[in-house]
């Protein structure tokens, strides 16, 4: 993945002095062995350190201010393993900026019947000490996640795991930086939003650039990087013969690896995490950029196109919750309405990442029919099937919708004139239910799709930026969905006041 940063989560255990020493050594020394079993977990995506007991609310607000400014510290799990009166944790999450999970756990697993007494009982009360800390949560409206269990419970571990890709991916976007060439596609709504609320509620910045500014680089790079570039598609794809060493349109491959190279030099000198193109502002451009931003997706980048830079941004969090894996944009192009089973063709005019290729793709050649300029390079390939989902950010004015559709990918018919990589899918709960919710939530016609992103880490996401999401899944009923339609801009107008 391009530009990841380090990130660890900060395991903090709740206490107060009347306990005295002796149980208070003890309860640091159990919240250390959690931490470290959950640190060890093959189903925790990354390092949880144990950082503290916090039994002052000067120590809870300097471990808060600790927590704001470290550039590693994606997010923290409170635990009260004893009872930590809450007045104590005010000052301190009143000015925590990170995301936090509360876990609702319990050092020892199984009550000791025969021998449990008064020291047992005084030791193990999270039952009572997460109640404390869980009003002043809700008492300050802070969002969280809350997650209930023994810690050595795969379940549980599951759940940390999914909201620690979550914080990951709000990590990598504070600060992070997104490159538009050009604008938007000429007249289109949804494509459209306030990159000012965007870069105040989520942390990243999106600002424009010529194309000519990507011209100029693309010009200067040299005849032996494309050689070398071309040399490597030739081991990784099956390329037909007309674009190999020595076919007739060869050239119009080089000429794809030259916008590859610029491209990639170009977000790489601008520290960039994603970029659009438009296929309405190629001045200087010979091919509409295909392969290259298949490639650049497939490294980490996020993209979009038609200047739609809240789908790229959203793509880049997918791809640092999915690892950089099974994560592309997509587009939902068209549609098989067989009485026998709707389904949902996906593609783009070219750009599908390759992550998601169920076998090697093929580099081909075809005309574009839009743009007016030269027949782009493209991978073609089928995606793999299973479960997967699409997302859509949305901006409703006074403020961001995330809309999510859990799918089922599958086997797409032989489709031999279709010059292009494409997805199929199945949606849930069923295609006139999900289209509809979609529709009525104002979803977008350009998603992120993932084969391993979650709606659970999406949802999750969605609580630490504050916004709204909503989920169409095995359960929607489109009466109750558009109710929650309807609750959420109440909701969401009167929580977030002016600020938005
Ligand atoms: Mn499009």
């Amino acid at each position: 993945m391009k530009n990841l940063p380090t990130s660890e989560i900060w395991f903090v255990c709740g206490s107060q002095h009347l306990y005295g020493p002796g149980p208070l050594a003890q309860v640091a020394d159990n919240a250390k062995q959690v931490a470290e079993a959950l640190s060890g977990s093959k189903r925790i995506p990354y390092k949880i350190i144990f950082k503290a007991l916090l039994t002052t609310p000067d120590e809870i607000t300097k471990t808060c201010i600790e927590a704001n400014s470290s550039p590693t510290c994606a997010g923290l799990i409170l635990w009260m393993h004893t009872f930590s009166p809450s007045k104590m944790w005010i000052r301190g999450l009143d000015i925590l900026k990170k995301p936090f999970l509360h876990l609702h756990t319990q050092f020892n697993r199984d009550l000791p019947w025969g021998t449990i007494d008064m020291d047992f009982m005084n030791l193990n009360q999270a039952a009572h000490g997460d109640r404390e800390a869980g009003f002043i949560h809700t008492r300050m409206r802070l969002g969280r996640k809350v997650v209930v269990g023994h810690w050595s419970d795969s379940e549980v571990q599951d759940r940390i795991g999914a909201w620690m890709s979550a914080a990951r991916a709000w990590q990598d976007w504070q600060g992070g930086k997104f490159c538009r060439f050009g604008d938007n596609m000429r007249q289109v709504a949804v494509t459209e939003g306030d990159k000012v609320a965007a870069e105040m509620k989520f942390g990243f910045s999106t600002n424009g650039y010529g194309v000519g500014d990507l011209v100029a680089k693309m010009k200067t790079v040299s005849d032996k990087a494309i050689d070398t570039l071309v040399a490597d598609y030739a081991d990784q794809y099956a390329i037909v013969k007309e674009l190999r060493k020595g076919g007739s349109r060869h050239d119009a491959l080089r000429y794809s690896a030259r916008i590859e190279l610029g491209l990639r030099a170009f977000l790489e000198e601008g520290d960039f995490k994603g970029f659009t193109t438009t296929f309405e502002d190629l001045h200087g451009l010979e091919q509409l950029p295909g392969m290259a931003p298949q490639r650049l997706m497939a490294d980490g980048y996020g993209f979009a196109g038609e200047g739609d830079w809240k789908t790229a941004a959203l793509l880049r969090a997918m791809k640092v919750m999915a690892d950089g894996v099974g994560t592309s944009f997509m587009e939902d192009y068209t549609y098989h309405l067989s009485p026998k089973g709707h389904q949902v063709l996906g593609a783009h005019m070219l750009e599908i990442c390759p992550s998601i290729a169920a076998a090697k793709p093929a580099v081909e050649i075809h005309a574009l029919g839009i743009g007016g300029k030269a027949d782009p390079i493209r991978l073609v390939f089928d995606a793999t099937t299973g479960p997967a989902l699409n997302a859509s950010l949305v901006d409703m004015g006074n403020r961001f919708r995330l809309i999510v559709n859990e799918v089922t990918a599958v086997k797409a018919p032989k489709m031999p004139k279709l010059p292009v990589a494409r997805a199929v899918w199945e949606c849930k709960p069923d295609f006139k239910t999900a289209c509809a919710a979609w529709i009525y939530a104002g979803g977008a016609h350009h998603t992120g799709y993932s084969t391993v992103v979650t709606s659970e880490m999406l949802e999750d996401f969605a609580t630490i930026a504050g916004i709204e999401m909503v989920r169409i899944g095995e359960d929607t009923k489109i009466s109750d969905f558009k109710q929650t339609l309807r609750n959420n801009e109440i909701y969401y107008h009167l929580a977030q006041g002016i600020r938005v």
